[in-house]
Order: C-alpha cells, then structure tokens, then sequence
C-alpha cells in the first residue's frame, strides 16, 4: 500500500542515504543490540522498502520504528544531511494511520489530549501527588517505576499564566516564556529561576495565557493532527514578543522546527532560544557576573535534543563555569540516557540499559551533584542514581549562585 498521509517520509529524505553506515556507531540501539534493523541505516532502509511498496506497514515495520529513540545522534555525524528525526517523525504518523492499535491510540489520548490540557493535568499532578506521599512508587512494576521515582516532589506552580516580570537594569528585549505542560507543575522551581535569570539579563519577561503544550510528544509519537494543532496555538499566543524562551531541551527542539507543523512556523522558530544560549550570551556581556567562589564539581549530562537536535554543548558548561562550579565531562559522545520522552514505558529493557549506563558515568566521575537541562533526561538519572545525588537544571544552580553572592 505504500504510505497513506502527507507527512510520510519523503523520497529525498530516503534517497539522501548513501548507505556508508558512519551513524552505526553513534546509535544507541545498534550498541546495545548490534542489529542492522535496530540502526538508522536499517530504519531508512525499512522505510524505503514501504516508500517501495515492498513491505507493509506492519507489525514488524512498527518494532523496527518503536525501538528508535529519536536521539538524532546519527544525524550529527551523517555526511547527506539525512533528516532522520523528521523522517522518523513520518514513519510513526504512517504507524498511527496504518495501524491504529489500542496501545497507540490510549497514547495519542494523554500525550495529545491530557498535557494539553491544565485541567486534566492538574487531576495527573493529584494522582502524582498522592502517590508520592504514600510512597507508592516502590510498588510499581519495573516500567513505571523508573520514571516515578525519578519525579521531584511536586512544588506549587511558580508562574501565573499572564504575568509579565520586568528587566532589572537596561531593557534589551521581551521574552515570551513556555510555562510547558509536565515542566510548569513538575518542575516549577526550574521556571522560577530561568525568570529570574532572564530578568538579570535584560529581558521583560512575559507569560502568554493562551500558550500551551510544544507538542513534541505528539510529533515523537506520530500524532500528527494534534501536534499541528499545538503549534499553530503557540504561534499566535506567542505573536508578540522579541524572543522566545523554553527551558526543556525537548520543547525547545521541537518548537524550533514548527515550519514541519505549520505553514507559519519558519519565521517562529528563529526567534526561540533555549535558556542555556540566552543566559550564557548575558554572562558574555556581563550582564550576569561571574562567581569568585569556587563551589566544586558538577557532572554534565546532555540532553540529546540539547547537544543533537540544537547542537547547544558549550553554553551549559559556561553558565556552570559562571557559578564557580567545574563542569566534569561524562561522555563526550552525548550518548542517550534511555528516557526519551514515554520510551522508558514502551522500551523498558533498552531504556534500563541506557539508563543504568548513564549512572554509572556519573558515579565514576565522583561528582554528587549532576546537571541536566531536560526533565525526562532528569527523571531517568534521579532514578536510576538512587540517593546521595543531586540532580538539576544549570539554571537552578547558577541563580543559586546569584542569590548566594547577592547576600
Ligand atoms: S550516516 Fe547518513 S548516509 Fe550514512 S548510513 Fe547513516 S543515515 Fe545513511
Ligand atoms: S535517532 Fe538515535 S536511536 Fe534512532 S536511529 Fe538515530 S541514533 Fe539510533
């Protein structure tokens, strides 16, 4: 039958493989498994036998495109450019239409309804809530219990949806910030020092009512009816400010991409900036000073759609150097910690691997206190390095160091 939507992967797309096999390498499920089909050379070819019309979109089509984490660590070494996070993207949405089952269509309802919805959220975070005060996540089958365990303890929302908080000294700019779906309730604390920061550097800081969801779960998941839908809400909620602002690698990925989405989202995504390049340019110019106390080692993870999908690597390090901590290398690969986005809920045994991996990189740089910019890539850390670690964003720590130095 071939592919059936117009977002199906793209004969250029395909065609701009060449086959040379330099991503095998750098692909974590290859790794682990050592299959062809687990890699991005064999994923391309699947989806080029389908373009074909010689294989199905079947079962076996699905596993093969299941099992991708959407890393797009093989599309930072490929020398054709090959797209894969977008043709990956068309591959799940031909799942979705050639293969509706039950589990995907139960996902398409939380991953495109539930986060973006406030309302339904907040009933989520109350689950959440009380399930963390009865300490329940030690009961959940292995699937679950990762990324449970790995939430913070849920704080009060620190952001009022409509506000606006004003530049400290010099105005350069107006900075529209994504509050996010999970980010706003689960990671308030995140927020609240990504404002003040952005307050330090300049910028009036504005929170858009009608903002909502990036809608990179959808894309990821091949839902693309809502992930177009999600775009194009921000694209007018966000019409009018100068920059705008996401403090999750993941959304920020995803939102610099909305020209996939919509027909007005070329011009939208050059004006969002990821946290980590706004503050380390304020800290170039000495907007934000740099810290004289020396505050010891911090282990850097990089989120894979922060150092892969936005080739952001130096700025986490700089605002780290600015607080007066040693950023520690742990992999300079930037290989994958396993969460990617639900696929430690649908990939448990790879994810655990991954996951497990990553901690232990952490462990054998000795450092306690580890920095991530992402939460799933947060969460799967927390989890998997148990207690006597500290897991944040580089945000929390520099405004940290800020408000210690102010004193
Ligand atoms: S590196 Fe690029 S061109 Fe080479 S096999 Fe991988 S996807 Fe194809
Ligand atoms: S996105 Fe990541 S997991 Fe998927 S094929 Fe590329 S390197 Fe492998």
């Amino acid at each position: 039958m071939g592919w059936v939507t117009d977002s199906a992967p793209t004969r250029a797309e395909l065609s701009a493989c060449v086959q040379c096999g330099l991503c095998l390498p750098e692909c974590p499920t290859f790794r682990l498994t050592g299959k062809e089909t687990f890699s991005p050379r064999g994923r391309l070819m699947a989806m080029s036998a389908v373009a074909d019309g010689v294989v199905q979109v079947d079962a076996a089509f699905e596993a093969i495109m299941d099992s991708c984490l959407q890393c797009r660590a093989c599309e930072v070494v490929c020398p054709s450019l090959v797209p894969f996070g977008r043709a990956m993207e068309g591959a799940r949405t031909e799942l979705t239409a050639q293969l509706p089952s039950s589990q995907r269509k139960a996902r398409h309802l939380v991953v495109g309804k539930v986060l973006a919805s406030p309302a339904l959220l907040r009933m989520a975070t109350l689950g959440v809530k009380a399930g963390q005060k009865m300490r329940i996540g030690k009961l959940l089958p292995a699937t679950l219990r990762s990324g449970f365990q790995g939430i913070r303890p849920i704080m009060p929302v620190a952001v009022e949806a409509g506000s606006t908080y004003p530049a400290l000294g010099e105005r350069i700019g107006r900075a529209g910030f994504l509050t996010g779906c999970v980010m706003d309730v689960w990671f308030s604390e995140v927020h609240a020092a990504s404002i003040a920061l952005l307050q330090r550097a300049g910028y009036d800081v504005v929170i858009p009512p009608a903002q909502t969801c990036c809608g990179a779960l959808a894309a990821h998941d091949g839902d693309m009816k809502d992930a177009r839908k999600l775009a194009q809400k921000n694209v007018v909620a966000f019409a009018n400010v100068d920059v705008v602002v996401v403090d999750s690698a993941g959304c920020g990925a995803h939102m610099k991409e909305y020209e996939n989405f919509t027909q007005d989202g070329e011009a939208f995504s050059k004006r969002v900036f990821d946290i980590n390049e706004l503050i380390a340019i304020a800290i170039g110019s000495g907007r934000i000073p740099t810290s004289a106390t020396e505050r010891g080692d911090v282990a850097v993870q990089d989120p894979c759609h922060l150092r892969h999908a936005q080739r952001i690597v130096d700025q986490p390090r700089s605002m780290l150097r600015a607080a007066g901590y040693n950023p520690v290398e742990i992999d300079p690969d930037g290989r994958c910690c396993g969460a990617a986005g639900i696929y430690s809920l649908l990939q448990p045994v790879l994810s655990q691997q991954l996951g497990a991996a990553k901690a232990d990189q952490v462990r054998v740089s000795k450092a306690k206190v580890v920095a991530s910019a992402n939460p799933g890539c947060e969460m799967q850390l927390r989890s998997y390095l148990g207690s006597g670690y500290e897991v944040v964003h580089p945000v929390e720590l520099l405004w940290r160091a800020v408000q210690e130095d102010d004193r």
